[in-house]
């Protein structure tokens, strides 16, 4: 985005890419159908951002869900809201937008440097390894590179097999600048089922749930994996949990979210004379898989009473170990913190070098609001870049 930015308004752009080639997230991003904004109203858009420094929010009003779906389209990529509100390219894939926007870089003159990794500074100049070749026949050789404006975008330390591994933050400490502790976000959650549980229930979607912590309740779809939990709804829940950091922690789950206590003892009462649990819980509609995480969540010992019952449906605990580890989150927290730049996007101890992206220290739930984010810093970082070279106002 900042490199399009700078070159439409005239620089000479070079892109250094760690990888054989560039947007490899991106298209990981578009194996789960590229979610790349959310269609609410701007102020419920600005509201998911768990914090709002100045930076980000004029970087969102630049550069808002209506103009990235107007720049998709620009690129032959048609938008469409889907039923959740979430916008997403026709089509939900992520290689035909990545090929008319690399198609377009070219197009205004940018060089893209592959296999080139960014490692700091030396004094003014910009360090990197370029390596080439691979096997035994791979080499490596230091580049120095001079600019009069640069824009890092290195991304976060999820999926390093399409990203970074987050080395850069040792990189940039070592120049002065405050970075947040990376943590993952947008991941699973760690849980110790039972063997008798992940027998029956390994890849089974609970449908219809709320999960809640730390003071959030999020209603969706989960999936009962091997290590635990995966889901948009404990997706939304790890950012705060993380945050809090206290585990084991406990997460709620509303496994009947549609019938209120009443409705719920009023379907329990109805139990059949000698009907085991299993029975008696069929019969009042539950999954097979619920029926599993009331088990667990209650150490094998569900209560007879219909009260108690509706109670256990309503709040059953799971407890989480842990947060599923950074490498295979969605995202991100931590990074590069605000404080250390102006409200450019500039770093202070840095002029004429802007940070923008996933490498910066905010964090969203999953929606649309993680490219939302990276598109607007990166196109506003770039404007500002443009503007110190003299180049736009
Ligand atoms: C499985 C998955 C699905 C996702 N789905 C969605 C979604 O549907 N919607 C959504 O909003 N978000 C989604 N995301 C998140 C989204 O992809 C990221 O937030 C976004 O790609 C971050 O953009 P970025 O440009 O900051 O970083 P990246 O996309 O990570 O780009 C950074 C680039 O910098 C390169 N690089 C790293 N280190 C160096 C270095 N030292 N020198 C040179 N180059 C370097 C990397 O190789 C990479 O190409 C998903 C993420 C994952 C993992």
């Amino acid at each position: 985005m900042a490199a399009e930015v700078l070159a439409a308004a005239g620089a000479d752009v070079t892109v250094f890419e760690l990888h054989r080639s560039p947007g490899r997230k991106l298209l990981l991003a578009g194996r789960s159908g590229l979610n790349l904004t959310h269609s609410e109203a701007f102020d419920d858009m600005v509201g998911r951002y768990r914090t709002m420094p100045p930076a980000l929010r004029v970087a969102l009003e630049y550069f808002p869900p209506a103009a990235v779906r107007e720049w998709a389209d620009g690129l032959g990529q048609a938008t469409f809201v889907g039923s959740s509100g979430r916008v997403f390219p026709a089509g939900h894939r992520a290689a035909p937008l990545l090929r008319a926007w690399l198609g377009r870089l070219g197009e205004l003159g940018v060089e893209l440097r592959p296999r080139h990794r960014w490692t700091g500074w030396d004094g003014n100049e910009l360090r990197f390894t370029a390596s080439a070749g691979g096997g035994a026949e791979s080499s490596t050789a230091e580049v120095r590179v001079a600019a009069d404006a640069t824009v890092i975008a290195v991304g976060g330390a999820s999926w390093p097999s399409v990203g970074s591994a987050g080395e850069w933050t040792e990189d940039v400490r070592a120049d002065g600048i405050a970075v947040a502790p990376l943590r993952p976000s947008n991941c699973g959650l760690r849980v110790g089922w039972t063997d008798v549980f992940l027998d029956r229930f390994e890849g089974t979607p609970v449908k219809n749930v709320s999960a809640s912590a730390a003071g959030l309740a999020v209603r969706g779809e989960l999936m009962v994996t091997r290590s635990g939990l995966e889901g948009g709804p404990v997706y939304a829940l790890s950012g705060p949990l993380g945050e809090e950091a206290v585990f084991p922690a406990v997460v709620l789950l509303d496994l009947s979210p549609d019938l209120d206590e009443a409705a719920l003892v009023a379907r329990l009462e109805r139990r059949r004379p000698k009907a085991s649990q299993s029975t008696w819980l069929r019969d009042a509609g539950l999954a097979p898989v619920v029926v599993g995480l009331l088990r667990e969540a209650t150490g094998n010992r569900l209560p007879d009473d219909p009260l108690a019952m509706a109670r256990l449906l309503r709040a059953a605990p799971i407890e989480v170990g842990a947060l599923a580890p950074l490498d295979r989150a969605i995202s991100t927290a931590g990074g590069v913190r605000f404080d250390q730049l102006d409200d450019d996007l500039m770093l202070r101890a840095r002029p004429g070098v802007f940070v923008a992206g996933e490498m910066l220290d905010w964090d969203a739930p999953t929606g649309g609001y993680l490219l939302q984010a990276c598109f607007a810093t990166g196109r506003l970082a770039g404007l500002r870049a443009a503007a110190r070279l003299g180049l736009t106002d």
